[in-house]
């Protein structure tokens, strides 16, 4: 953890540009997504602005500690992978971010974003696979879906789809149509944990051969979704 800022106040302007807060810093297995099951290292930055229904990282909305970019590299470091996902929250609320996944291409990780949707990711380094949620009705956040992201997508990103009803998987699929996402990039979807069963999301879309990856949250399966893991 950094120590507390004892600069003189223009010095501490000029480190403020280069600091982001942070909920926490862990190395877990990747437990979703097309790096999944690897070893990977954590960065969750603090708040978000949506209120999703299913939220699994409510913990992340408040609270925090101010981490200097050099700082959060060592750390990085420190754990020895060479995957690196950045995450929330939502990340790209804070918009310093984007020189942090500049950083940690630049070291030579495998770096992943996991982003809302809500937020644009024109900025972020096209090194990084961006996996942008497209939140459904059941979300309760459907209105802050950033239309506008799917024409920056590319074969490195991914969508990702949290389904909590048979109307949910409905408005997916007919999205994933409209939109052609599944020539644009890997299409992901996720049961959510518990209001749907998850064999009957995965007979869904075999019986529609649709073109997208059906996943269950590893990290839940294995741990129960303690925070830190
Ligand atoms: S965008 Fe992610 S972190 Fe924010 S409320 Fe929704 S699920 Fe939670």
């Amino acid at each position: 953890m950094p120590p507390m800022n004892t600069l003189a106040p223009a010095e501490a302007t000029a480190a403020a540009a280069d600091r982001l807060k942070l909920t926490e810093i862990f190395l877990s297995l990747q437990g979703e997504a097309r790096a999944i099951g690897w070893p990977t290292v954590f960065v969750r930055l603090t708040g978000c602005p949506l209120r999703c229904q299913y939220c699994d990282t409510a913990y992340a909305f408040h609270g925090g500690q101010w981490w200097d970019i050099d700082a959060i590299c060592a750390e990085v470091a420190r754990h020895g992978a060479r995957h690196v996902c950045v995450t929330g929250g939502e990340p790209l609320a804070q918009k310093r971010v984007i020189g942090l996944l500049r950083r940690l291409c630049d070291a030579g990780y495998e770096v992943s974003l996991e982003t809302s949707g809500a937020l644009d990711i024109a900025e972020v380094d096209t090194r990084v696979s961006r996996i942008v949620d497209l939140k459904t009705p059941g979300s309760a956040e459907q209105h802050r879906n950033l239309w506008s992201n799917i024409a920056q997508l590319t074969p490195h990103d991914q969508v990702k789809f949290v389904i909590c009803s048979r109307e949910d998987y409905e408005w997916a699929r007919s999205v994933v149509a409209e939109h052609q996402l599944a020539d644009r990039c890997d299409v992901l979807f996720s049961p959510s944990f518990t209001q749907i069963a998850p064999r009957d999301l995965a007979d869904w879309i075999v019986a529609d051969r649709l073109p997208v990856r059906f996943q269950l949250q590893l990290h839940k399966v294995l741990w129960n979704d303690e925070p830190g893991r």
